[in-house]
C-alpha cells in the first residue's frame, strides 16, 4: 500500500454516525446518473458509443461501468466501480481478461488520473479475470481464497479466451473493434504471461477500512455464499454499496458449488448488506442495473423461494433431475437462463444435506 492507501482495521458494525452521515450526503441515483455529462471535476467523461462500456457517475467520484450489449454469453463480465480521488483512482472488479486492457484504458480516461490500487469482490473470470492489467503496477487486493483460486483455476481461464476473442470479435461498432484489438493484444502476449499475472498482490485478511482521498472503502467478507471469498464494499461518505455476485438484478444467480456456495450463506451476506443500507443507498450489483436496496429485498426473496421449493419437492419425493427443469413463474423474465438450473440443484443440493444432518 502507498501513502495515497491508508488502511485501519475496524469492527464489523458501522456506526450509526456513519450511516446517518452517510444519508445526509447521499442523493438520488436518477439525477446523478442523468447528470453524467457533468463530470467530477478532475473527470473527462467519455459519453456515447466512443467507449465500449456504459460510463454512469453514480455520486462524486464514483462511476459504474455496465455492459452496453446483451452480453448473454458473458463476455464482457460483471459490473465494475471506478473511485475517483485527488492523485489517482481504484477499480473495484475487473471483468474478462480479454477485456483488462480495455477496461484500463476507459478507467484511466473516465478518471482524467491513473489506477493505483484494484480490488476484486470474488475470484471469478468475469470479476477477477482482467486482473493481468494492472498486477504489475498497482496493488491488486482480495480476499486471500480469492488469490488461491486465481492461482489454480488459472488454465480454465486461459482455456476461455479464443472463444472469448471470437465472440468480441463479432461485436459491432468502433469501441468494440478497439477493444478486440487490445483483446488480440493481449492474447499474443499469453505465452509469456505467468499464471501469477492474474493473482492478487494485495490479501484482505479481515474487514478493513481504507481511505482514498475523500473515500471511504470499508470492505466485509460475511462468509460462503455466492463464494467463499466474497467481499462487499461499501463507501458510506457516498453512500455507495458494491455487492459483487452478492447479487444478481434481474438475471438468474450463477450458483458456484465448486466455489463452497450456499443459498443459507448467501442470504446471511445478503442481509448484512441490507443493514449496511439506508433508503437512498445505490446499490451497485455484480451483474445487471445498479439500483435501490429493493434489488437486495428481490435476491433474498429469489433464495427464499428456490428453498421453500427445494423442501417441497424433496418433501413431495420429486427427483433432483425433475426439480431442476422446474421454472418458477416470477422468475420468467430474468436474463441467464441457463443459470436457472444450476441454482434449483444446488439449492436441492443443500436442502437435502440440511435435512440429513439438521
Ligand atoms: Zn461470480
Amino acid at each position: 500500500m502507498n501513502t495515497q492507501c491508508t488502511p485501519r482495521q475496524t469492527g464489523g458494525l458501522f456506526s450509526r454516525r456513519s450511516l446517518l452521515r452517510a444519508a445526509a450526503l447521499s442523493l438520488p441515483l436518477a439525477p446523478l446518473v442523468a447528470a453524467a455529462g457533468r463530470s467530477h471535476a478532475r473527470a473527462a467523461v467519455p459519453t456515447g458509443d466512443e467507449t465500449f462500456y456504459k460510463w454512469d457517475r453514480i455520486a462524486d467520484g464514483v462511476f459504474a461501468a455496465t455492459t452496453r450489449y446483451a452480453d448473454e454469453n458473458n463476455v464482457v463480465g460483471g459490473n465494475c466501480v471506478l473511485l475517483v480521488h485527488g492523485d489517482g483512482c481504484v477499480l473495484i472488479d475487473t471483468m474478462q481478461a480479454v477485456l483488462g486492457g480495455s477496461l484500463r484504458r476507459e478507467a484511466s480516461l473516465t478518471a482524467g488520473a491513473a489506477i493505483t490500487h484494484v480490488f476484486n469482490s470474488h475470484h471469478h473470470f468475469d470479476h477477477a479475470g482482467g486482473n493481468h492489467a494492472f498486477t504489475a503496477d498497482c496493488t491488486v487486493a482480495a480476499h486471500p481464497r480469492c488469490a488461491q483460486r486465481l492461482a489454480r483455476d488459472f488454465r480454465n481461464l486461459i482455456a476461455q479466451i479464443d472463444a472469448r476473442v471470437e465472440t468480441l470479435s463479432q461485436m459491432e461498432g468502433e469501441a468494440a473493434a478497439k477493444a478486440t484489438a487490445d483483446a488480440r493484444a493481449f492474447k499474443e502476449g499469453l505465452a509469456s504471461m505467468k499464471p501469477t499475472a492474474f493473482t492478487p498482490t494485495s490479501l484482505i485478511e479481515k474487514d478493513t477500512t481504507f481511505t482514498f482521498g475523500t473515500h471511504e472503502l470499508r470492505t466485509e467478507h460475511v462468509g460462503a455464499g455466492h463464494t467463499d471469498n466474497d467481499i462487499f464494499y461499501f463507501l458510506p461518505r457516498s453512500n455507495v454499496l458494491v455487492t459483487g455476485d452478492l447479487v444478481f438484478n434481474r438475471w438468474h444467480p450463477f450458483f458456484d458449488a465448486s466455489a463452497n456456495a450456499t443459498s443459507a450463506g448467501w442470504l446471511n451476506s445478503l442481509r448484512r448488506m441490507r443493514a449496511v443500507c439506508n433508503n437512498d443507498t445505490v446499490v451497485i450489483p455484480g451483474h445487471g442495473a445498479p439500483g435501490t436496496p429493493a434489488i437486495i429485498d428481490d435476491q433474498i426473496a429469489y433464495f427464499e423461494r428456490l428453498r421453500s421449493a427445494a423442501a417441497e419437492a424433496i418433501a413431495a419425493g420429486t427427483p433432483r433431475e425433475a426439480f431442476v427443469k422446474t421454472r418458477i413463474a416470477e422468475h420468467a423474465d430474468f436474463r441467464l437462463a441457463m443459470a436457472a438450473g444450476l441454482a434449483l440443484g444446488g439449492v436441492y443440493d443443500e436442502i437435502r444435506k440440511e435435512k440429513a444432518e439438521p
